[in-house]
């Protein structure tokens, strides 16, 4: 399958056509961006290391029961996906206080949360893609109450899934966000990607950073941090 034509380039990610109407390429890209993109940089390879990453931990969740739009990664930068209706809702599930819930509400940094919270975010860069209930994402037509709640489900369901999985090799899921889109039917399918970019791990050890906090928060080795969450994905320890 190739590229036709370019339909949309994001921050981190370029989506391409095909001969497929129902198929489209993703192609990851070395850019990283934080705060809403007024900071920006570029880290050689970390494409190539999301678009893995992003591929195994779909290919993990669609063995336990999550349905995805991922068919298959075609090399090392591009993955070949369903075409999907994204849903304007980005869905972050939380284990750990961290981030803008802990500047938001001034719940106290590293404090674990009694449950796994579920929150919404109206996906809008112009309006910096603010935090949403259910009855805004309902009165805005983003999606129906029952899709609202499956997307809090399957968002529980994944964060059950990958917090084990991450614990198994030292790496507490701190919090992280997840992108759905409906299929054909109307089915929701997880899309977009999971990755050192959407998620926060910690070194369950050391308390060590080993995802995009490093570049939000300048402290340097990007790559190192990326290229040591796959080498857990892979070999178990
Ligand atoms: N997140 C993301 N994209 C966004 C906002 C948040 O992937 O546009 C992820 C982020 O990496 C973290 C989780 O969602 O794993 C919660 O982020 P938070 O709201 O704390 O964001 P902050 O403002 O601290 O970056």
């Amino acid at each position: 399958m190739e590229k036709v034509e370019l339909i949309y380039e994001g921050k981190a990610k370029k989506l391409w056509s095909t001969k497929d109407k129902d198929r489209l390429i993703v192609e990851f890209k070395d850019d990283l961006t934080a705060f809403n993109a007024q900071k920006k940089s570029q880290e050689a390879g970390k494409g190539a290391l999301n678009c893995e990453i992003s591929a195994d931990l779909f290919d993990l969740l669609a063995q336990n029961g999550i349905r995805t739009h991922l068919i298959e990664r075609i090399d090392a930068t591009h993955q070949l996906v369903k075409r999907v209706d994204i849903i304007k809702i980005e869905v972050v599930i939380r284990n750990i206080a961290t981030g803008s819930l802990t500047r938001r509400l001034g719940i106290k940094e590293g404090t674990k949360l009694p449950f796994a919270l579920a929150e919404l975010y109206y996906k809008d860069d112009r309006l910096e893609d603010p935090i949403i209930n259910d009855e805004h994402a309902q009165i805005m037509n983003l999606a129906t109450q029952n899709e609202i709640n499956a997307l809090k489900d399957i968002g529980r369901k994944i964060n059950g899934v990958l917090s084990a999985f991450f614990a198994d090799r030292a790496l507490t899921l701190v919090d992280f966000k997840v992108e759905f889109g409906r299929g054909d039917y109307g089915e929701i399918l997880l899309s977009d990607e999971i990755s050192p970019d959407s998620c926060r791990f910690w070194d369950a050890r050391s308390g060590e950073k080993l995802d995009k906090d490093r570049f939000r928060q300048d402290l340097g080795g990007v790559k190192v941090a990326y290229e040591e969450v796959l080498k857990r994905i892979k070999d178990k320890r």
